[in-house]
């Protein structure tokens, strides 16, 4: 018999999914357009190559947070998942741009090692306003702004006596009053990784939260453990969370690293991840280390 609500279902899902796939297309583009009208390490092209999906995340001036998910594939079960996040200061200009390399060197090389979410691009209203700048259009430090118990007397607190008020590391009215960090807790809750990566400049260091292992090394810029500061990042999901998250602190915000030196840092993280980045893995690198040492 003829069920004409079941062709007017599909025909609608199909348009449905046509017309989100179409949203997503023009969002990404734009973003696109935007990102590589303003860096100059990155190419409106070489963005569009990645093809990056528009989550719901969205900006104070509503601009999308973009994403890349290098999913598990057949052949292998990923050893973890890994958060890749670069821009959530807008003026560390070079954090987003290695992470777009990184992009591109996973797009041709993804090989299932792990499953990664990478997100180029936290903070784009610092990022793409005329004169670029840390905080958020509210201005407002998104590193500063994420969950801390006792908001007044932690987070506002070590604003006031410590920082002197300095406007570049305001804390917010309250944890996750901006909608950026407010989605990446969102995120981090859904997606659950293993590891979270946080590249910003300038320091030239490693900086490291969390259990296990810190990296020592990656590229040329060596651990130097700065302190985590209360409403950070580091400070919510490394040691509140126990997620272990990796900062990766770049030695100039305008100035890209060479190609070797991306390289080199990108093929350092890769080993401390297989290492680090479940329990399982570090238990068996530590075993494995113990049979290769000497007697
Ligand atoms: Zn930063």
């Amino acid at each position: 018999m003829f069920k004409p609500y079941i062709y007017i279902t599909l025909f609608h899902l199909l348009t449905v999914s046509v017309v989100i796939a179409e949203e997503n297309d023009a969002l990404v583009e734009k973003e696109c357009t935007r990102i590589g009208s303003k860096l100059g390490s990155v190419n409106i092209q070489d963005c569009l190559d990645i093809n990056l999906t528009a989550t719901e995340g969205r900006s104070v001036k509503n601009a999308p947070i973009l994403l890349k998910e290098y999913p598990p594939l057949q052949r292998r079960s990923p050893l973890g998942k890994v958060l890749l996040i670069g821009g959530i200061h807008g003026d560390e200009y070079s954090s987003v741009s290695i992470v777009f390399k990184w992009m591109r060197t996973l797009n041709q090389y993804h090989s299932g090692l792990f499953h990664w979410h990478i997100l180029p691009l936290l903070n784009p209203d610092g990022l793409l306003r005329k004169k670029s700048q840390r905080m958020n259009e509210n201005d407002v430090d998104l590193n500063r702004n994420f969950p801390m118990h006792d908001w007044e007397n932690t987070a506002l607190k070590h604003w006031i006596d410590i920082t002197g008020r300095n406007e570049r590391r305001y804390p917010g009215e309250k944890e996750l009053s901006e909608p950026e960090s407010s989605w990446l807790v969102d995120h981090i809750n859904e997606y659950n990784p293993d590891v979270i990566v946080a590249v910003h400049a300038p320091h030239g260091i490693v900086d490291y939260d969390g259990p296990r292992n810190a990296p020592y090394k990656l590229g040329r810029l060596h651990l130097n453990l700065l302190g985590t500061y209360p409403g950070s990042l580091g400070n919510y999901a490394g040691i509140q969370r126990k997620i272990p998250v990796v900062t990766i602190e770049l030695p100039y915000a305008g100035i890209m690293p060479t190609n070797k030196e991306i390289n080199d840092i990108w093929r350092d993280m890769v080993r401390w991840l297989s290492e680090n980045i479940t329990e399982e893995a570090y238990i068996e690198s530590q075993h494995n280390n113990q049979v290769a040492a000497p007697s």
